[in-house]
């Protein structure tokens, strides 16, 4: 059975290469036709000898998912659902701001972690996206931005990019090679849900990406609650993993907090947050919970937003509330795979 040619690292692919008895600077041909011109057909490789394109065509395929639904919303923000070889659709979003443009990456099809405000976990895993699919994912995004430019990912998507680690890491450094798409490693973000033992692993890997950790509540029984995982990783060690990660790679982190109206947003919540994460090199993202009518959740009002934000930024935490995107077009992480999935 033939494989998606972006399973295969640079250095992979030459071994296969020399393997046939070609020259090994023959993959990083191929690699600039994939990655550089976006070429969907090994026909069209035109430096390549014409018996390696027909090797090629035997043992590899070229393109594996396909976009299955778009909606653009009135700020330019896009929802893409893509299908994938076997009929599953995972869903990503392309957001445009000044001067860059963002690409929100699935990791898994649907999520193992359950939480409460996140429409992605509602319909349980079905399984791991390979490190092809999401590279297939990023080629597709980049495709679908706005003159072809992606300037930063995040995997914020579907799925628990630490859950996948051996396939995540595989395609980060593919696509922050520079035969690949050579997207700096700075602007990659994993945003994991609190997974210490792949926290400390990541802490190894002596990649510059940023780590972004979802913490939704300062206190273990409100996080237990809207985040299952905390059962298992509570607060106290996950503020260690945390610490020693910061220290190890010498990088700031960021503190993911989504204000759900009711639940997270009063004042003492700030200062319980203010408290636990005080003396740490990160810093917080508050985000206002979208409406997601399959959880009853909903943001809380300006007021009590700004005085949130306050405790914090008066308590010495740097803090910013990241503006809400693509509201008419539902770009929380899994509504648009969720109705898709309903119908
Ligand atoms: S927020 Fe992330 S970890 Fe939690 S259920 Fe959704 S996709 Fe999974």
């Amino acid at each position: 059975m033939n494989m998606n040619i972006k399973e295969l690292a640079l250095r992979e692919l030459q071994s296969i290469i020399e393997s046939w008895g070609y020259k090994k600077f023959a993959a990083a041909q191929i690699f600039s036709w994939v990655y550089k011109k976006g070429i969907e057909d090994f026909n069209a490789m035109s430096n390549l000898p014409v018996p390696l394109r027909e090797k090629l065509k035997e043992r590899f395929y070229l393109s594996d998912a396909v976009v299955a639904e778009k909606l653009v919303s009135r700020d330019g923000t896009q929802k893409i659902l893509f299908r994938l070889k076997d009929g599953n659709y995972i869903e990503s979003a392309l957001i445009p701001a000044e001067g860059r443009v963002t690409g929100c990456v699935s990791s898994q099809v649907g999520c193992k972690y359950a939480c409460a405000f996140c429409a992605s976990g509602l319909s349980g895993f079905k399984r791991d996206l390979s490190c092809g699919e999401i590279i297939d994912e990023v080629f597709l995004l980049k495709k679908n931005s706005p003159e072809q430019k992606l300037t930063h990912l995040v995997f914020m998507g579907t799925g628990e990019p630490l859950d996948n680690y051996d396939n995540v890491l595989k395609a980060i450094r593919i696509i922050n090679s520079p035969e690949a798409f050579h997207i700096g490693a700075r602007r990659i973000t994993i945003s994991t849900s609190g997974l210490i033992p792949e926290i400390k692993r990541l802490s190894g890997e002596g990649l510059q990406i940023e780590l972004s950790v979802s913490l939704h509540a300062a206190d273990d029984s409100v996080r237990t609650k809207i985040m299952p995982v905390n059962k298992k990783y509570s607060l106290k060690d996950l503020r260690a993993a945390c610490r020693d990660y910061i220290n190890k790679t010498n990088r700031q982190i960021t503190f993911e907090y989504i204000l759900i109206k009711g639940v997270n947003a009063d004042l003492r919540d700030a200062e319980k947050l203010c408290t636990l994460i005080r003396g740490l090199n990160a810093k917080v993202n508050l985000i206002l919970s979208n409406k997601v009518p399959e959880c009853g959740f909903e943001p809380p009002d300006k007021k009590t937003t700004a005085a949130f934000k306050n405790t914090l930024a008066d308590g010495g935490i740097q803090v910013t509330v990241r503006a809400s995107r693509g509201e008419d077009i539902q770009a929380a992480c899994g509504q648009l795979r969720l109705r898709h999935e309903q119908k």
